[in-house]
């Protein structure tokens, strides 16, 4: 195993941000070679404890011999955002400088073009440096795993249909609850990752890619960071690891993904119609029928007819829930998948990754 930090030149005077990197080497060629990386959005920490448990797995494997495709991890891919503290708050989602999603915005090119992500990085702001320099590292791979997580939520990922249903392996390993089929169409991470294998061979954009995954994992809420639960998905990584051939070991038996696969015009984003305090009625991982009541909305507490009820517009399950208490008009409740499209329109790309 190789410890390398990357560094990137802060915007101000006196300011450098160090990014450890960590390279195991394969000892079989033709294996796949694997990025994964963790807390994009800084404060989202599952991900970070999660490659904890999985270093400490790949450096007893490194030693045993049993890498068999070159595996690189970043734990904390953002030195940038987890320095934004503000107000006693981390806010680690996006640039303070720019107003970005440090999800958005990686550059849209042809794997091809891989190179000049890292070529005259002088001429871009340190949070484009950081990007194009993860973008680089992932593309150097088949097998790419963002790993996120929600507000409140159940397991789950983004993953496009071009790796679906191939990636079903990963869903049974880190035992989603739901996949979000997802469009391939914005400029966050993952999608930079397939957007690039898709358009390898400029004259014919493939649709399939067979042998490949770049996905946005939501490793559950941002408050579940526990010894526990990071050590399980360790442990389901490395399954998938061992069922893509990229590490050798004894593989147990991992249970078919049986969670939800739905496409993203199948998830109702129930939005609060008033602002107000929030009373939640029904919890992440509940089914919900047509009708149901989700929440009210406290938009003139004491009066009856300042409780306003916000129901579900069609049967699904509850995959992701806000955790404040406080709802602004429009603001975002939950996310629930569902059998049928929703009527709401959506813009194209993944929902909040
Ligand atoms: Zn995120």
């Amino acid at each position: 195993m190789e410890i390398t930090e990357i560094i990137i030149a802060g915007d101000t005077p006196g300011v450098e941000w160090r990014l450890p990197v960590f390279r195991f080497k394969g000892t079989k060629p033709e294996a796949p070679r694997t990025y994964v990386q963790a807390a994009l959005h800084a404060n989202e920490l599952p991900g970070t404890a999660l490659s904890h448990f999985l270093l400490g797995k790949l450096r007893r494997a490194d030693a045993e011999g049993a890498i068999l495709g070159d595996i690189t991890v970043v734990p904390q891919a953002n030195p940038i955002g987890s320095a934004q503290s503000h107000f006693g708050e981390l806010q680690g989602r996006f640039d303070l400088g720019s107003r970005t999603n440090f999800n958005r915005d990686f550059p849209l090119i042809s794997l091809g073009e891989r190179d000049g992500l890292v070529e005259d990085l002088d001429r871009y702001s340190a949070t484009d440096r950081l990007k194009r320099q993860l973008l680089h590292m992932a593309l150097g791979a088949e097998l790419v795993l963002d790993l996120h997580c929600d507000d409140e939520g159940l397991q789950y990922a983004y993953i496009n249909e071009a790796f679906w249903p191939e990636a079903a392996d990963l869903a049974a390993a880190l035992d989603m609850k739901a996949v979000f089929l997802s469009d391939g169409e914005s400029s966050a991470f993952e999608e930079a990752v397939g957007h690039a294998w898709k358009n390898e061979d400029k004259s014919r954009k493939k649709t399939s890619l067979p042998g490949r995954l770049s996905v946005t994992v939501e490793l559950r809420g941002t408050r579940d960071v526990y010894p526990a639960t990071a050590s399980k998905d360790a442990d389901g990584v490395w399954q998938f690891l061992l069922a893509r051939g990229v590490v050798f070991g004894a593989r147990t038996d991992v249970p078919a993904f049986s969670g939800k696969a739905v496409p993203l015009d199948n998830i109702e984003m129930i939005r609060a119609p008033a602002a107000g305090a929030i009373l939640f009625h029904r919890d992440i991982g509940e089914s919900v029928h047509a009708g149901d009541l989700l929440a009210t909305i406290l938009a003139k507490p004491g009066t009856p007819e300042g409780a306003i009820e916000v129901r579900a517009p069609q049967d699904g399950l509850i995959v992701t829930r806000v955790s404040t208490r406080f709802a602004r008009r429009r603001s975002d409740l939950m996310k629930i998948a569902c059998e049928e499209p929703s009527r709401a329109v959506r813009k194209p790309g993944t929902l909040e990754a």
